[in-house]
């Protein structure tokens, strides 16, 4: 979702902000803007468009000042229009905010506001945090008093940052992520490391409820009651910034790219972490998983996986989490899948589970994250940073832990801990399809739809590589249970129809077959993936024979590769999927 950063120290503030902005950019945006204060005074740019195309019409980066805000926007309440980007003025240009969030009560705040005479110059609910800013302020002459009365007036979610002109900067977080960065002399404050890590590689992570103020002389840290509270400095990993494009065209292109390494790494677990995760699943007698978009087919697998260890778990889709949850209680897990450890509806779920006094396991690629540090026990996927909005080389990261921890704890091995060799060769056989599968994208990115068809374990795999399409390529894409076709979906299919089939040489070749006569006699065209030769199919991508309970793990890379070239050729950016954002820390 957007991104904030502050800065407060000796350095010119715009330009550490702009650098800031553009390293987060993968978080996904539609706005950019800055304020400063240069002697007293609030100066502020913002506009529509990317970061780098604001920048050189705005000038964003030549504000004066050593101390500023910068933000990038995903709208929420408000058109994609100038006015509507952050960051947000006080009626007298005393105080500056930017927030990321949502204020779920900001019209009945914006009336009480506007009641009292301020005057708002935008459609955003985040305007309401400058005005009330400026309302407290007014009373009590107080910076540390009027965050704490603003935070206590917020509801919904929100990490804002707000610059006062008597050179303070504070910040303050309730459900949405917000950092730190602690420098020689100076310091930041961001949505993500990543923000700062140019700089400094120590970071503070705020806690739920928390307000940091920081001035010329000091820096403090409050709940919202006003008592003061102490904030331990972590060191966090420089090759975390290690998120450049390399020799690839994309971000994405290298993410997929780079799963030949990526999967063996999630495997890599500290012996004791792995082993108490493994004991509190062990000890459960209901467990439950929960996830969204990727991560939830992540789940999905994992059902068929644990099942076919002999250990049933139901999987809940984060965002009906709430709709469903009745089920839970202290004999139960909740095992939470998320990249980026922020996703709204994720944290949510996993905070009711606790609540109904369930276990919580989660799956993380940053340990740092909320969802981490909410759990009993998580694991690390290890994967690196993923900068594509679309979750590819997350996913099969998260997939191969999964099997890795059923192989642990299950009756029966699935085999993942002595196939790591021969699935890496399995990736790399896959990956150097990449030109014949750009190919066949060039043959087919004329389509308006596209249909993936598989059984049992491939079944998860079709959604995700649907997701895949539709994300990046924004084709009409739709993943099915092949024996569902006959069920109905089977009356859309004609001569125009693309239909991929996840089709190996497995217990399920011979019924998905028959689906795929079924198909072609009404017209459709066929791209088969598969280990063994068929000319039923118009095109085929040959995968290499592994053991079948594996399949998933490579059957999902030509997808993530045919998504990726469906993009290009639709001129799409595949990096920034458009409308969507990396980390949605939204419900
Ligand atoms: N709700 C705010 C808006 O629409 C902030 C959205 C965001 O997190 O970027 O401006």
């Amino acid at each position: 979702m957007c991104s904030i950063i502050g800065y407060k120290g000796n350095e010119h503030a715009s330009s550490i902000l702009i650098e800031g902005l553009k390293k987060m950019e993968y978080r996904g945006y539609d706005s950019v803007g800055i304020a400063t204060i240069k002697s007293g005074k609030l100066l502020t740019r913002k506009g529509v468009g990317k970061v780098a195309e604001v920048n050189k019409s705005l000038g964003l980066d030549e504000l004066p000042g050593n101390l500023g805000i910068g933000h990038t926007r995903w709208a929420t309440h408000g058109g994609i229009v100038d006015s509507n980007a952050h960051p947000h003025l006080a009626c007298d240009s005393t105080i500056a905010v930017v927030h990321n969030g949502i204020v779920e009560n900001y019209d009945e705040l914006k009336d009480e506001l506007t009641r009292s005479g301020h005057v708002f110059k935008s459609e955003t609910d985040s305007e309401v945090i400058a005005h009330l800013l400026e309302e407290y302020f007014e009373i009590t002459q107080d910076i540390r008093l009027s965050m704490i009365f603003t935070c206590k007036r917020l509801t919904g979610s929100f990490a804002f940052v707000a610059i006062f002109n008597s050179s303070t900067m504070c910040g303050a977080r309730y459900d949405e992520p917000l950092i730190v960065g602690v420098g020689n002399d100076d310091y930041f404050l961001s949505s993500d490391i990543l923000g700062f890590l140019n700089y400094t590689d120590r970071a503070i992570f705020l806690d739920n409820r928390d307000i940091v103020i920081i001035d010329d002389s000091d820096i403090s840290f409050f709940d919202f009651n006003g008592d003061r509270i102490s904030r331990r400095i972590t060191q966090v990993a420089w090759e975390l910034g290690d998120a450049d494009k390399g020799k690839y065209a994309h971000h994405t292109l290298k993410e997929i790219h780079e799963q030949q390494n990526t999967i063996v790494k999630s495997m890599k677990q500290n012996k004791k972490t792995l082993e108490r995760f493994c004991d509190i699943m062990t000890r459960a007698k209901n467990i439950y998983i929960t996830g969204s978009g990727t991560s939830y087919h992540s789940a999905l697998l994992a059902k068929q996986i644990f099942s076919k260890s002999k250990i049933h778990v139901e999987t809940i889709m984060s965002s009906e989490f709430q709709y469903s949850s009745d089920l839970l209680d202290e004999n139960s897990i909740l095992l939470a899948i998320s990249q980026s450890g922020e996703t709204a509806d994720v944290i949510q779920s996993v905070k009711s589970a606790k609540a109904m006094g369930a276990k919580i396991l989660s799956i993380v690629n940053i340990p740092t994250s909320s969802l981490a540090r909410l759990s009993d026990s998580y694991l690390e996927v290890n994967c690196g940073p993923e900068i594509g909005v679309a979750a590819t080389k997350s996913f099969t990261s998260q997939l191969a832990l999964l099997y890795y921890v059923t192989d642990i704890i299950g009756r029966k091995s699935n085999g993942i801990s002595t196939s790591k060799d021969m699935l890496v060769r399995a990736i790399s056989e896959v990956l150097e399809l990449d030109s014949k599968i750009e190919r066949i994208a060039n043959q087919i990115k004329g389509s308006r739809d596209v249909y993936i068809l598989g059984r049992s374990l491939h079944f998860p795999v079709c959604l995700e590589g649907a997701l895949k399409i539709k994300e990046l390529s924004y084709i009409h894409a739709e993943g099915m249970a092949a024996g569902e076709l006959k069920h109905g979906p089977l009356a859309l299919i004609d001569n125009g129809s693309i239909v991929i089939v996840i089709h190996p040489n497995d217990s399920t070749y011979v019924d998905t077959l028959s689906n795929i006569h079924t198909i072609k006699s009404r017209g459709a065209k066929i791209v088969g993936i598969s280990n063994k030769k068929n000319s039923i199919y118009d095109y085929q991508i040959t995968i290499p024979t592994i053991s079948e309970f594996l399949y998933p793990l490579i059957e999902i890379i030509p997808l993530q590769l045919l998504a990726y070239y469906l993009a290009i050729g639709n001129n799409a950016n595949p990096d920034y999927p458009r409308n969507l954002a990396k980390s949605v820390t939204v419900k």
